[in-house]
């Protein structure tokens, strides 16, 4: 299979990484489709964060392949990943508390992809048209104007992943996103992603069983760098396997 072409969206094929010898991830082959939402489970140390931070170039694979729309990323930067149509978000919030909502988003909104060039005036409609577009869908528009240190830990992860969002990337990489969220928060989240996913695909790594019920397709079950299981919810959770190493505790 390596090197010929992939209809999937993502295609991790033989992925593996060592750190001094240690397989944080192993062998590793994931296939994700266009407009999907797969959630990424496994106890601590299963290799969920070291898989994210590999397709998103943060780290370098030791062996392997990563496909994204058929273009290789174990062989580009960081930087170009994001521009190929990446996008990941860390544990926590990295949003700015002095800039106010509409700021956050507005600076993250890529430049030099308007096609009205030095027209500023209409590019600045388009910005702000597209700052109260993304406010909509992560419940923040009645917040344009209040600073981030104003906004609670949930409010904070949404505007984080607006930010993301206004780079319109085709994947988006979510590690624990509802982490200290209230329920109504998570409920809240859940609609979110549900929402995105009509026109790009998301892989979320979640703890949050009651979470992953509410948004997941296919669940992929890590463990020691692996795949344990991988299937529907109701797979995965009746997987023996996984109950041993994962759900039983
Ligand atoms: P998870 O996110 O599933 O809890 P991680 O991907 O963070 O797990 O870690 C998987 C394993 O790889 C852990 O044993 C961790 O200590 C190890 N690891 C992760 N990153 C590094 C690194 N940069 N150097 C050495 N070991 C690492
Ligand atoms: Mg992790």
């Amino acid at each position: 299979m390596q090197g010929s072409n992939t209809d999937y969206l993502l295609a991790v094929e033989n992925l593996t990484v060592s750190f001094d010898g240690f397989k944080a991830v192993s062998d590793l082959n994931l296939y994700v489709d266009e407009k999907d939402i797969r959630v990424i489970i496994g106890p601590n140390g299963a290799g969920k964060t070291t898989l994210l931070d590999l397709i998103c170039g943060k780290t370098k694979a030791s062996e392997g392949s990563i496909k994204f729309r058929n273009r290789e990323l174990t062989k580009m930067s960081e930087s170009q990943i994001v521009l190929a149509g990446v996008g990941r978000k860390f544990q926590t919030p990295s949003i700015y508390d002095d800039l106010t909502v509409f700021e956050n988003l507005e600076i993250s909104y890529p430049k030099g992809r308007t096609v009205f060039g030095a027209l500023t005036f209409l590019r600045d409609r388009a910005v702000i048209d597209r700052v109260e577009e993304i406010s909509e869908i992560i419940f923040l528009k009645d917040m344009l104007n209040k600073r981030g240190e104003y906004l609670s830990h949930g409010q904070k992860q949404w505007l984080e992943i607006g930010m993301l969002l206004i780079q319109d990337p085709d994947l988006l990489m979510l590690d624990e996103p509802v982490a200290g969220m209230s329920v109504s928060e998570r409920l809240k989240t859940a609609e979110l992603l549900n929402r995105i996913t009509s026109d790009r695909s998301v892989i979320v790594i979640e703890h949050d069983m009651k979470f992953v019920e509410d948004i997941a397709r296919t669940v992929t079950v890590l463990h020691q760098g692996k795949i344990l299981s991988e299937g529907t919810m109701d797979h995965v959770k009746n997987d023996p396997k996984v109950i041993e190493v994962y759900l039983g505790h």
